[in-house]
């Protein structure tokens, strides 16, 4: 099971690999750790089973951050109502995922971004594309996949590949002006 404690954490050079391609359909061990990684998201927004555990909350893991280099990540996002209930979820576990085309309009969030694997806050505007379009093999549905993402899930979505790329979200993050205010950007 993975925990707060067995994710890696920056600056293990593992983290800054390429993840290799995962082959189809799954093994035996493969599909057990998609299952984690999805398992992982899933409790860790659950508050009675993210403190049993000790989860840090997620809306998204990669596999490269417990270890293991291969192109898997999962996805949980929850939308809300007013009272706090769960109104409708957005949820994928991609294999091989790839970029096919990005916006040119950006976008960031108006907090910054935060990571399982970074521990320290690196506070400034982590610009992504505002819109992309992703193609993969969604391990919940098991079919191949072609998303439309935009805003939030598009961001998530490309923190979590970049993570198969060995790329971190502070690398995006402006050194000299980490709260400059791109033009081309929405912030959300
Ligand atoms: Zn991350």
């Amino acid at each position: 099971m993975i925990t707060t404690d067995t994710i890696i954490k920056d600056p293990n050079p593992l983290l800054r690999q390429k993840s290799e391609k995962i082959e189809l359909p799954l093994s035996q061990e493969d599909q057990q750790l998609v299952d984690s990684l999805y398992e992982y998201v899933v409790n860790s927004t659950n508050p009675e089973l993210a403190q049993k555990y000790n989860l840090q909350p997620a809306v998204g893991i990669a596999a490269p951050q417990i270890g293991v280099l291969k192109q898997a990540c999962a996805i949980v996002i929850y939308d809300y109502d007013d009272e706090g209930e769960i109104t409708n979820t957005t949820q994928f576990v991609l294999i091989n995922p790839v970029i096919l085309s990005k916006s040119a309009k950006l976008a960031a969030l108006s907090e910054g971004e935060g990571c399982l694997s970074i521990k320290e806050p690196y506070p400034g505007y982590v610009y992504r594309s505002h819109k992309i379009k992703v193609r993969a093999y969604d391990a919940l549905t098991k079919e191949n996949i072609t998303i439309d993402a935009t805003g939030y899930l598009a961001i998530v979505m490309q923190h979590e590949i970049d993570h198969l790329n060995g790329i971190l979200f502070y690398d995006h993050i402006s050194k000299t002006e980490p709260d400059y205010i791109n033009p081309k950007a929405i912030i959300i």
